[in-house]
């Protein structure tokens, strides 16, 4: 396929864009990388998101939504100020527009689906920083245009949880790209625009993967996504102490990674990026000339550096035959079945004869019911408040240390991977 001259994406989240403060910071950034035509998408400002996500449970529960509602936009506003010392303009004009757009959309709804609520509130977020920002960029002499992501990436309704479709998507974009040449673009991450014009969402967190939408449709050279910590670490640093940065995985490696829990990028991006084979650094907005990760088809360095990842709050649950009958492929397969109607993600897993031991994360109310559900034909039992640990190109030392003091209540092992369930 031809590419698209040279482009480049960049992604920046909520906490690069929490404050006029970090907008500023964003604005130096796209400066000095000021050669290249960009994408720059971006999150809601800060913690805008579960603000808006308040709101939808408050309206949805009766409680007081306008609150919330109403801070959401007074905090844009001053931003807004901060930035441009007036709310007179296009920005301050478009804010005004979705605060009349949200209140009259709850006052008027009557009992939909709570899902396709969410997403016309949450979806909100996006579009106030975007308009904010790229105001604001252009008011510094910087070549951008706003552009509409429910316009260009286009999903089903499965509301919270949109599926990209993909070649309606890349038409649009291209289309879009090569129409509103030579400027660079602003767009939202995480939404997209749904069946009958409703507006969708791809999933918490899900800016990254728009990101990896547009350079998939855009043949980009390559994607950064910016963040608050250098790079991709090799542990949670909330979590452990001396941990160190990953200077360059692949693409494999990075889909193991976030497979097992690691959340530094949203797990759907890589694929786009793979497929093409467009690498993605994963850099600090407050060091931006660093280095970072670089996530690319070079597997060679993947088992230098030993990574962890850490869930608490798991829960074994050992399924077990009434009259010790085996427990064969037909009993697993109905079993699984059920894992799934009960919508709980098999973390790990292990077969006995007369046993099947599966651990998950600590869902209450779903277990509950697959519990009631598996124990017509089953016997359940269950241990719950135990840790899973998983070490990528783990050493046997490492495994020990980490161990002291443990109880294993089960332990898997492959070439690369070890994980460990264990009670503290
Ligand atoms: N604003 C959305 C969220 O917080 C999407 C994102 O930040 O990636 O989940
Ligand atoms: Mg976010």
């Amino acid at each position: 396929m031809m590419g698209m001259d040279d482009m480049i994406v960049f992604k920046f989240g909520g906490a690069s864009v929490q404050d006029a403060e970090a907008v500023r910071n964003l604005a130096t950034i796209l400066h000095n990388n000021g050669d290249t035509r960009k994408v720059v998408v971006v999150s809601a400002m800060n913690k805008t998101t579960n603000k808006l996500e308040s709101v939808v449970n408050a309206f949805v529960s009766n409680g007081d939504w306008k609150t919330p509602l109403n801070e959401v936009f007074d905090f844009h506003k001053k931003v807004l100020i901060d930035l441009l010392q007036s709310d007179t303009n296009d920005a301050g004009q478009s804010l005004e527009k979705v605060k009349h757009y949200a209140f009259t959309f709850l006052e008027q709804d009557e009992g939909s689906d709570v899902n396709f609520i969410y997403d016309q509130i949450v979806a909100l977020g996006e579009i106030l920083s975007t308009k904010i920002i790229s105001s604001f960029l252009s008011n510094a002499g910087i070549d951008v245009i706003w552009a509409d992501a429910r316009k260009l990436i286009q999903t089903d309704n499965t509301y919270r949880d949109a599926r990209v479709d993909w070649k309606h998507t890349t038409e649009k974009i291209q289309e879009y790209w090569q129409g509103n040449a030579p400027h660079s673009i602003v767009t939202q991450g995480f939404i997209g625009g749904g069946e009958h014009q409703r507006m969708t969402t791809l999933g918490r967190e899900g800016s990254d993967f728009s990101a990896a939408i547009f350079a998939y449709a855009l043949d980009a050279k390559s994607v950064t996504i910016w963040k608050d910590v250098p790079g991709m670490l090799n542990a949670d640093p909330k979590l452990f102490t001396n941990t160190s940065l990953l200077p360059n995985i692949s693409y494999r490696e990075a889909i193991e990674l976030s497979y097992y829990g690691a959340s530094v990028i949203h797990p759907k991006t890589i694929k786009p990026l793979e497929n093409k084979n467009i690498p993605l650094h994963v850099k600090s907005f407050l060091e931006p000339t660093e280095p970072g990760t670089i996530i690319n088809d070079n597997t060679s360095e993947d088992s230098k550096i030993p990574s962890y990842i850490f869930k608490t709050n798991q829960v074994l649950l050992s399924i077990s035959s009434r009259d010790f009958s085996f427990i064969v492929e037909e009993h697993m397969s109905e079993i699984f079945a059920c894992f799934a109607r009960h919508k709980l993600k098999i973390q790990t897993m292990q077969n006995s004869a007369i046993s099947l031991s599966v651990s998950v994360s600590d869902q209450r109310s779903q277990i509950e019911a697959l519990i009631e559900e598996l124990q017509k034909d089953y016997q359940v039992l269950y241990n719950d408040g135990l840790e899973l640990l998983t070490i990528r190109h783990y050493n046997e030392k490492i495994v020990e240390e980490l161990v002291q003091g443990k109880e294993v209540m089960l332990q898997q092992k492959t070439r690369h991977t070890m994980r460990l369930l264990m009670r503290a």
